[in-house]
């Protein structure tokens, strides 16, 4: 049972690589909920996390918001170990300027579409209107907030992780985050638009192929940073070739 959780942990960790890019050392955004579970628990940041992404290595932050949050109410030890814990601090913009830290952290995620609606539709024009990734920041969150959690699981591309008594879990990709992934690497930049185009005005399609497929400034961004979509599509299908293949050899060497 262990194991099956270990692996398919492993398994949602490799999707977030692939889908959006993701990379070790991965960058934990915790905020004062879970610091507090952690103090009361008695467990260690390191030991938690180290046991759900293995020796590849972490990096953990909390927001200036989250850190007055516990300040005003008066959690001694895990102000501690916010301030003491090797926890960094994320530059939310609040510093002087607190925001709710619920709204705090919501915020680090807002350039994209509007957390409150998990209309797809908003997921979908955002992809194909190619713009830069939801999650620009590379961030995974850690947080004992069920109304927090939800609302990140609207944001394509966010890895969530909460405490259930001393075990760390990590929730499973969300619908928006693999739909997204799906939408986004579906659409070879050009391809969907011509076909569309190709019905409504044949005669335009050429230089219209080549307008979409000419040099987008945050394409040729998203590419030096391995986002691509082209890039990714093909990458995927590579590798899952590859997989088959390896896979097959070693069901037939078994
Ligand atoms: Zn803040």
């Amino acid at each position: 049972m262990r194991k099956d959780r270990k692996k398919s942990a492993r398994k949602d960790l490799t999707f977030y690589e692939r889908s959006y890019g993701f990379r070790p050392r991965y960058r934990i955004l915790v905020d004062g909920t879970f610091i507090s579970h952690i103090v009361e628990r008695e467990a260690t940041l390191e030991d938690v996390f180290h046991q759900a992404l293995g020796s590849n290595g972490f990096v953990v932050y909390t927001s200036y918001c989250a850190v007055d949050e516990l300040r005003a109410l008066e959690k001694k030890e895990a102000l501690l170990l916010a301030d003491k814990g090797g926890i960094r601090r994320l530059d939310c913009g609040h510093k002087g300027k607190p925001e709710n830290a619920h709204d705090c952290l919501l915020s680090l995620f807002e350039h994209i579409t509007n957390v409150e609606d998990p209309d797809l539709d908003a997921v979908r024009a955002a992809g194909a209107s190619g713009q830069d990734l939801p999650n620009t920041r590379g961030l995974c969150v850690a947080t004992q907030d069920f109304q927090l959690r939800a609302k990140l699981r609207n944001i394509p591309g966010v890895p969530i992780f909460y405490m259930n008594g001393d075990r760390l879990i990590f929730e499973r990709p969300s619908v928006v985050s693999t739909e997204y992934a799906k939408v986004r690497d579906a659409i070879v930049p050009g391809e969907r638009d011509d076909d569309e185009e190709e019905k409504k005005h044949p005669v335009r399609l050429q230089p219209h192929k080549k307008k979409a497929v000419g040099a987008n400034p945050l394409a040729v961004r998203k590419r030096k940073t391995g986002h691509a979509d082209g890039s990714a599509l093909i990458e995927k299908r590579k590798r899952k070739r590859v997989g088959k293949r390896g896979k097959k050899a070693g069901n037939d060497s078994d």
